[in-house]
């Protein structure tokens, strides 16, 4: 049995991210995908609550800041401290029972691990879809993982709805998040995907703008003068 999940997706609970549950949900299903992890940056309050209330395989994440780089923690139920090294943010990863991912590790503009990836870890996020520049990123992370012998999978970091399911791992695993963990763990998976188009990109951008204008501070509002 094949389980086919997006790995790597902010929602609205990460301050950046335009992605509700709902949406969440939606463009899953509409991907065929069989599960996704929700990883918001450094909370997992958000992931806890729309696995318990939606009605889809949501593995509970987190993309911790490490000192060095982005760190993913799949299925955790805990907050994993941020500022750690990256050493200790897989210890503290693994002592919460979960999988520790070295997510785009060589993206600029990112939070990238770079050299701080090791075989501590228990898998390379070697595609990424809006990791740049996107061939580059893929073609070292993919060669840090054949060297330190790990699994490599794959997320869409997506941010916004109609990115997800960019970039997928199949894993050779019933649908549970148990089964799906493990199997990537020993290595029973494989990543697939691609960059997400630049209109997806300025689309994003352009809805999240609108966002923030809407929201327009106090201080904004015109005052009468006397
Ligand atoms: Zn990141
Ligand atoms: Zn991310």
């Amino acid at each position: 049995m094949q389980a086919k999940a997006d790995l790597h997706v902010h929602t609205i609970y990460s301050h950046d991210s335009l992605i509700t549950p709902k949406d969440l949900v939606f463009y899953a299903k509409k991907r065929g995908l069989t599960a996704v992890a929700v990883t918001d940056h450094d909370r997992i309050d958000g992931a806890l609550e729309i696995a318990r209330e939606k009605d889809f395989l949501i593995i509970p994440g987190i993309e911790v800041s490490s000192r060095n780089g982005h760190i993913i923690g799949l299925n955790v139920q805990e907050p994993i401290p941020k500022g750690l090294s990256p050493d200790e943010t897989v210890e503290k990863i693994h002592e919460a029972g979960g999988v520790a991912v070295a997510c785009h590790p060589f993206a600029l503009f990112k939070g990238s691990l770079g050299k701080h990836v090791s075989a501590k870890f228990d898998a390379v996020e070697t595609i990424n879809s809006q990791a740049f520049p996107f061939n580059r990123c893929v073609r070292r992370a993919t060669q840090i993982a054949e060297s330190l012998k790990l699994p490599c999978v794959a997320g869409t970091d997506a941010h916004y709805g109609p990115a997800i399911g960019y970039a997928y791992t199949v894993v050779d695993a019933e649908p549970s998040i148990e089964a799906i963990t493990r199997a990537i763990v020993s290595g029973q998976c494989q990543p697939f995907g691609r960059s997400v188009p630049l209109t997806l990109t300025l689309e994003r951008q352009a809805q999240y703008l609108k966002k923030r204008l809407f929201r327009a501070p106090a201080h904004s509002q015109i005052v009468k003068v006397q």
